[in-house]
């Protein structure tokens, strides 16, 4: 043989029996079938076999197999982000004609694709109030194929009833999607409350370290595992193995981070509520926050971000110079990681109520709670001279 054709014609040389407890990344985009008459080109490959990179190699299907047993799912699709798991789950649920309903304090990018992409392609969401219980009902019709929920919603973390809102939702024929992020899939049992589809990104909690961006789409049904891996393989949503090791790293620590930002996130926030620049603290564990009872009947914990108000003394000018005063919490999006971060939302859009600049979301990290309560307080006094 040529050494050009050793070269394409590699032989595996490694001994094989190699056994640990790190799940080996493996790579590839060709599967090679023994037969001609076994090729097959099928996106479930858990049930019936490899057929192709695109729907995973053992190191995605190992993330994906974990993730479904942590949520108590039948079936886990990985996909290259949250963002990512969001548009799967319309594109699986909606058709031209079909009517959405998403909660007004929903992750962004959502409802940027719900009046973008999807109002081109003649997919009406309807934008809801989150607190509205089981009143879902007089906002279903007859072509509603969908409806989000959120909990706790992004920045201004109003709680939601979530059964109530998927008995409406399911005595209509309506499917209920959840964004899970907030609780890491784990902190609120989604399937239990009666949601048919949850999703989460891994980006935040799972991979826990800022450095990997993954989401998840999981169902419980057979008939949700085939209408979703049906339009998971049109889309040809490939993941990164790679990125799914990190992954599978970070499930390892989870529990040991979730429980450590709990306590680190009540400590800053009760430090909070107590500070006479403060109006409000909105963080699910504390009555303040609205469905704060909805919060202690459903979930098992709270994880690490939270918003507060500043007093109407503040004015927007004040709290982005506090923002930029902070030195240990930086400045950015995303969050979950072990570091901590602070945000303004100066535009932020809620019916009927004007932040006006005062709102700001704040990340916990692994940082000793009374370092960050220090660098919060600096940050105070110096905005209030
Ligand atoms: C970050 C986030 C997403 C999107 O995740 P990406 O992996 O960044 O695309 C979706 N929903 C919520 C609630 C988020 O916080």
């Amino acid at each position: 043989m040529h050494w050009h054709t050793k070269l394409a014609q590699p032989q595996t040389l490694a001994a094989p029996g190699f056994e640990s407890l790190a799940t080996p990344t493996y790579r590839g985009s060709t599967v090679l079938f023994k037969k001609q008459a076994d090729v097959v080109d099928d996106w479930n490959q858990a049930k019936n076999g490899y057929a192709y990179g695109l729907y995973g190699t053992p190191t995605t299907l190992e993330l994906s197999g974990r993730i479904a047993q942590l949520e108590g799912a039948k079936h886990c699709f990985v996909v290259p982000g949250g963002q990512a798991a969001i548009a799967l789950i319309y594109f699986a649920m909606c058709k031209a004609g079909s009517h959405a309903l998403v909660p007004y304090n929903a992750y962004g990018p959502n409802k940027e694709m719900a009046q973008g992409l999807l109002k081109d392609l003649g997919i009406e969401v309807e934008a809801y109030d989150p607190m509205i219980g089981a009143g879902i009902s007089e906002l279903i019709r007859d072509n509603t194929t969908l409806i989000w929920v959120e909990s706790p919603g992004s920045v201004t973390m109003e709680v939601q009833d979530i059964p109530a809102i998927c008995k409406a939702a399911h005595e209509r024929g309506a499917m209920v999607a959840l964004d899970n992020t907030y609780a890491a899939g784990v902190l609120f049992d989604a399937f239990a409350h009666g949601v048919d589809i949850s999703m989460q990104a891994l980006t935040k909690y799972v991979g826990g370290h800022s450095d990997l961006l993954l989401g998840t789409v999981s169902v419980n049904t057979d008939a949700l595992v085939e209408k979703v891996g049906k339009t998971f393989k049109q889309l040809g949503l490939a993941v990164s193995p790679d990125d799914c090791n990190l992954a599978l790293r970070g499930l390892q620590t989870l529990g040991i981070r979730l429980a450590h930002l709990e306590a680190s996130t009540l400590e800053v926030a009760e430090w909070l509520t107590k500070h006479p620049a403060v109006a409000q603290v909105l963080h699910p564990a504390f009555p303040s926050c609205p469905g704060h009872d909805v919060w202690k009947r459903d979930f098992t914990g709270s994880s690490s971000v939270f918003s507060f108000l500043f007093t109407e003394e503040y004015t927007a000018e004040q709290v982005e110079q506090f923002i930029d005063t902070l030195e240990m919490f930086k400045i950015g999006m995303s969050w979950g990681g072990v570091t901590s971060l602070a945000l303004v939302y100066p535009n932020i859009e809620r019916p009927g109520k004007d932040y006006a600049g005062r709102l700001v979301r704040l990340n916990i990290g692994l940082e000793k709670p009374a370092d960050l309560i220090q660098d919060l307080e600096h940050a105070i006094q110096k905005i209030s001279q």
